[in-house]
């Protein structure tokens, strides 16, 4: 394609033509003109700048795939930002793959790929021209106004960015300018930061603990230090010294204990052995050496099928990827290691750092741009042969890679909600094929699709059935909350509440799990049955008492409880009902006024909070911890003997057709936090269903059963892993429009199905206003497609995308869509 509005303005010494995927939401490439000055540089990978309409853009440099249009004038291309490409082909092509499955503009995948803040939208700046460096350098005098002067000096030193200046500067640099002194030019930033340096302090070689006890026997906090040196594994970083002891380290060095080094510090990461010890690896249990073997088997072999590492909570998964990725590192490879949310365990980021140090990289959304970066350019540049990352980090920047391991691959966290909808494991199970690795999918409860895949053969089906050390699955019992009924405030049946006190009494840990946050979960008027409602989403405020305000979980928009009721005018009427983590935690912190209880959900914690909250909990500081979601990720915590669930139920109401596999997950996982020490653990699901499988099969540990119910109720209904499916997802500002928009879509739908290549393979659901029809002031529908035949589906819908609609309105294809709000 040749870019729009684009015209030619100089071809002259031009050699060659590029095909470049721009990062703007625009479908297919683009031809441009390779200048003979660019040609060495513009290589297959490498970014660079475009005219594109109007305005300049960054893309990227594809293969040459398409055909180079004949009679049209191209433009050359503006520049090339990187020297060497930034990514690689092999990356290239995966973006490429991913684009034309996901049905998403290869550019904007290139950008989800690239870091951010990697140069997508140059920046203009101003500089010196030649003539304006002559005058700077002195060279030749020049009478200008001072202030221009003063201007021209600071260029020397570097470029200033041109937007945000006033207009008075501006109109000097514009003076300047008509000068010939200096020019706007559009700034390459190349992928360069500058990594922070920390000082690490290490033991130094041949020193005898023993020994140097008789001769601090006087210093105590110089052979404390000593002490927790060694128990860190002989190294630390000082700072982290400096908080334990403080001003001991230079005592300690005169006496050549120890010596100090400096290092550039891994950003994304907490500082090494910062007070964390060096794992040793434990010895394999026998399910493990299975598993261990079997994948460093297939490395080494021609054909590859992926692995499912199937194996109940506890059971020693981590552990099995750690051998594999130390035999990948051996055989000169490398390895990449996705796990959903990382920011809510660093304890797994840090078990890997454990094992391997700075051969690690972190990768997730919780880094500063400038973070980020650094752990990329440590992967680009091979000084970092591991990477561990949420879902973005299926494109880190790898070559040679052995092996790629995802971790709790059912997790929904995986998939991109908007902009390119991917899904991180079935991009990585494509990567890894592509790259001649091995992929292992590793989970407690895998998702239907991946279990289904391990029954037809496609993969590997490896199980861990054990715990390593002996400890049993936690025994669940249910408690049906219909003859049990659970006080008001802290929603515990007495079951529950006596479990809580015995635990707390023995100087155990609890958890408390309630999948919903806030303090009352509604608030209506009982005078009228007026709900308060969020004014732009269509659901109703939850109400949070830290806050004192009635708050929308999806956009933010906040608001106080009026006096009166704005529907009817009642004074005194307004209740709040339902229960929420803030409530909960304030009933069970009265109820058991010597236990120190804390919350962790996404009101109290983000980031480096939720970190601590979690350390304490390992510090057995904190006996009840009250929390959603975020208390159920694969923490360790050996104290906790007691997990409760408070209402299994809440998820199920979802109308969504994954609710019963969420639910049943959530569960799995949750008990699997109990019992993870010596004493054996206990747990209590509290239900007013009692029967459901996603209940039922969760307590009993059984997959399987839940497999084979969840499987059939989704056969009959043509849904994953039975059939596939498509969401076509339509918004817009204005619900008629919106609504008139789907019915036409649909009608095209149900026309393209009819066709006789489609042979009516493709069923059409809808169009229908979404579950969560308004979202920030957008109305939302969808259409659903299914079919067992994907070339067909895929041509009904991109049939869709090449419908015009204004510009107003979106339209986005789903491939492979887990959640129906
Ligand atoms: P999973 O990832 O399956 O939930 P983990 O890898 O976290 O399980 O293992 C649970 C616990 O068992 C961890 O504390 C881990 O250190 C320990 N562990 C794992 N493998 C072994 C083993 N072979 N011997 C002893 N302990 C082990
Ligand atoms: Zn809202």
């Amino acid at each position: 394609m040749t870019a729009p509005g684009t015209h030619d303005d100089s071809t002259t010494g031009a050699e060659g033509i590029a095909e470049v995927a721009v990062t703007l939401p625009v479908p297919g490439r683009y031809h441009y003109l390779v200048p003979s000055s660019l040609a060495d540089r513009a290589r297959v990978g490498a970014r660079v700048l475009v005219k594109f309409g109007k305005q300049k853009v960054t893309g990227v440099v594809v293969p040459n795939t398409s055909k180079t249009p004949v009679g049209v004038k191209l433009v050359p291309l503006s520049d090339v930002l990187d020297v060497e490409p930034a990514l690689s082909p092999e990356l290239v092509d995966l973006c490429l793959w991913v684009a034309d499955y996901y049905e998403a503009p290869p550019g904007e995948v290139m950008r989800a790929a690239l870091p951010a803040g990697s140069g997508v939208g140059a920046k203009r700046v101003w500089s010196l021209t030649e003539a304006g460096e002559r005058a700077t350098s002195g060279g030749q005098g020049t009478a200008l106004p001072p202030k221009q002067m003063v201007l021209l000096a600071r260029l020397a030193n570097a470029p200033m960015p041109a937007a945000g200046m006033s207009e008075a500067v501006r109109r000097n640099f514009v003076a300047l300018k008509e000068r010939g002194l200096v020019q706007e030019v559009e700034q390459r930033d190349a992928v360069r930061v500058r990594l922070k340096r920390e000082r690490i302090v290490q033991m130094t070689e041949g020193v005898d603990l023993a020994k140097v006890r008789g001769q601090l026997s006087r210093a105590k906090k110089q052979l404390e230090a000593l002490e927790a040196l060694v128990e860190a594994g002989g190294m630390m970083s000082a700072a982290a010294l400096n908080r334990l002891t403080p001003n001991v380290v230079p005592q300690l060095v005169k006496a050549g204990y120890v010596t100090v080094f400096e290092r550039e510090m891994s950003l994304g990461a907490a500082p090494v052995a910062d007070g964390m010890s060096v794992s040793v690896p434990p010895e394999l249990t026998p399910e493990q050496v299975v598993a261990v073997d079997a994948i460093t088997a297939a490395m080494k072999a021609e054909t590859r099928k992926p692995f499912l590492l199937h194996g109940v909570t506890g059971s020693g998964k981590t552990e099995v990827y750690l051998r594999v990725i130390a035999e990948t590192l051996a055989a000169g490879k490398r390895a990449l290691v996705l796990v959903p949310e990382i920011s809510l365990t660093p304890q797994l980021a840090a078990r890997f750092r454990a094992r391997f140090g700075d051969l690690v990289a972190i990768l997730h959304s919780g880094l500063t741009e400038q973070a980020r970066l650094g752990e990329w350019s440590r992967l680009h540049r091979g000084e970092a042969t591991i990477v561990v990352g949420a879902r973005s980090a299926v494109f880190a920047p790898m070559t040679n890679i052995g092996v790629i391991v995802v971790d709790e691959e059912h997790d929904g966290s995986f998939k991109q909600d908007e902009g390119v909808r991917y899904h991180g494991r079935d991009v990585a199970l494509v990567r890894a094929q592509r790259a001649g690795a091995v992929c292992v999918l590793g989970s407690a409860t895998p998702s239907l699709e991946t279990y289904a895949h391990a029954q037809r053969g496609n993969y590997v089906h490896l199980k861990l059935t054990v715990r390593p050390t002996a400890r049993p699955m936690p025994s669940v019992e249910i408690i049906d909350l219909r003859t049990h009924l659970p006080d008001g405030d802290a929603f515990l049946s007495s079951p529950l509440r006596n479990a809580i006190g015995e635990t707390i009494t023995a100087g155990d840990q609890v958890i408390l799990f309630l999948n919903r946050r806030g303090f009352s979960t509604f608030v209506l008027c009982r005078g009228c049955g007026h709900a308060f409602r969020c004014p732009h989403c269509s659901v109703s405020l939850t109400y949070h008492r830290h806050t004192d305000r009635l708050s929308c979980h999806y956009c933010g928009y906040h608001q106080r409880i009026p006096d009166v009721c704005p529907s009817c005018g009642g004074k005194d009427t307004i209740v709040r009902k339902g229960l929420g983590t803030e409530k909960v935690t304030e009933a069970v912190a009265a109820e058991f006024p010597k236990a120190r209880v804390a919350r962790l959900d996404r009101d109290v914690a983000s980031g480096a909070k939720i970190e601590a909250v979690l350390s304490r909990v390992g510090r057995r500081e904190i006996d009840i911890l009250v929390g959603t979601q975020m208390v159920t990720k694969g923490h360790d915590f050996p104290g906790v003997t007691l997990v409760g669930v408070l209402c299994a139920d809440t998820g199920l109401n979802i109308p969504d057709f994954r609710a019963s596999e969420r639910t049943f997950q959530l569960l799995a996982q949750v008990a699997g936090r109990a019992g993870r020490g010596d004493k054996p653990g206990r747990v209590l699901v509290q239900t007013y269903r009692p029967t459901t499988p996603a209940v039922t099969c969760a307590a009993a540990h059984d997959y399987e059963s839940f497999f084979n119910a969840e499987s059939a109720t989704r056969e009959e209904l043509l849904y994953p892993p039975h059939g596939r499916l498509i969401a076509v997802r339509i918004d817009g500002p204005d619900a008629s429009e919106v609504a008139s928009l789907a019915e036409r879509l649909a009608q095209i739908a149900e026309a393209v199905a009819k066709r006789p290549e489609n042979a009516g393979q493709v069923e059409i659901r809808g169009p229908v206003a979404a579950p969560l029809e308004k979202l920030r002031n957008r109305t939302r529908w969808q259409i659903w497609l299914r079919s067992s035949d994907r070339a067909a589906l895929r041509r009904v819908a991109r049939a869709l995308t090449l419908v015009e609609v204004p510009s107003r309105m979106r339209v986005g294809l789903d491939v492979d869509p887990i959640s129906a709000l």
